[in-house]
C-alpha cells in the first residue's frame, strides 16, 4: 500500500523537531528512518543496503564503491544537495580493512571533495600516524556526503536518506573494524541516542562488523584533554586488528 504522503511529510517534520530541539537521533529505529528517506526521496527498495541496480549490485551481490558512487549519482535526495559545492563520497583504499565514518563533509572538504581535508582532518592523519597506518592504507568517509549548512548536524531526514549509500560503502569494503567518530556517526550506525562518551570506548555489532565510536577530530582539536581517550580507542583497534 502506497504511504500517504501527509503522514511522511508530519513525520519528518516530528523528526526535524526533535533534531533541533536537541533531542539527538530520535527514537525512530534505523528501518523506520531508511523508510523515511526513501519515501522522501522518492525512492523505492528502501529495507535495502544499497539500491539494486545496473551500477550498484543485484540482490545478495556484493556491491563495488565504483557502483556505490554510480548509484549516488548527482544526487538530490534531500536538501543538502542544494548548498553543497562537491558531493564528497569517500578517500582511501578500496580494500581497506579500517573505515573510518565521520559525520558530513565541512568547508573545506566541500571545496576540495575529499573527506578530512581540513585542520581535523590533519589531526586524523597524525591520530593514525600514531598507532602506525596511513590515510592510504584506510578508507574514510561521513554519514553524509553533502555539507550541512553552518556545519551543523546532518538531519535525521537527511542522515536517513543517505544511510543506503553508507551502508552500501561498507558492503563493498567489508572492512575488519569500523571506528565512527563523533556522536551523529555513532548515533546513526547503532540506532542509539547515547551520548558519545557513553558510546566510546567499547567494541559494538553493527551486522557483524566490529564497530568502534570514539571523539571526533573536530571535537578533539577544541577539546584537546579527550585526546588521550581517543588514542585509547586508537590503540583498541589497533589490538583488535593485531
Ligand atoms: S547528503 Fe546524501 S542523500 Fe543528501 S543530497 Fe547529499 S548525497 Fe544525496
Amino acid at each position: 500500500m502506497p504511504a500517504d504522503p501527509s503522514l511522511i511529510q508530519e513525520l519528518a517534520e516530528n523528526l526535524a523537531c526533535r533534531a533541533r530541539l536537541g533531542l539527538g537521533l530520535v527514537e525512530a529505529r534505523a528501518g523506520d528512518l531508511r523508510r523515511l528517506g526513501a519515501a522522501l526521496a522518492g525512492r523505492t527498495a528502501p529495507d535495502q543496503p544499497v539500491p539494486a541496480g545496473a551500477a550498484g549490485a543485484g540482490p545478495g551481490l556484493r556491491p563495488s564503491l565504483e557502483g556505490v558512487r554510480a548509484q549516488l549519482g548527482d544526487c538530490q535526495r534531500c536538501a543538502l544537495a542544494q548548498g553543497r559545492r562537491k558531493l564528497v563520497f569517500g578517500a582511501g583504499l578500496a580494500t581497506a580493512k579500517i573505515m573510518f565514518i565521520g559525520e558530513a563533509p565541512g568547508e573545506k572538504e566541500d571545496e576540495q571533495g575529499e573527506p578530512f581535508v581540513g585542520p581535523a582532518g590533519h589531526l586524523l592523519t597524525r591520530m593514525l600516524a600514531a598507532i602506525g597506518l596511513t590515510r592510504e592504507e584506510v578508507y574514510i568517509t561521513n554519514l553524509v556526503k553533502c555539507r550541512p549548512p553552518h556545519n551543523r548536524d546532518p538531519r535525521p531526514e537527511e542522515a536517513a536518506a543517505c544511510l543506503p549509500f553508507l551502508e552500501g560503502q561498507i558492503a563493498a569494503l567489508r572492512p575488519q573494524a569500523i571506528l565512527a567518530l563523533g556522536r551523529p556517526a555513532a548515533q546513526a550506525l547503532l540506532d542509539s541516542d547515547a551520548p558519545i562518551s557513553a558510546l566510546r570506548g567499547r567494541w559494538h555489532d553493527l551486522g557483524g562488523t566490529p564497530l568502534l565510536p570514539t571523539f571526533h577530530p573536530a571535537f578533539l582539536l577544541r577539546s584537546p584533554e579527550r585526546k588521550a581517550e581517543a588514542y585509547a580507542d586508537l590503540k583498541a583497534l589497533r589490538r583488535r586488528l593485531a
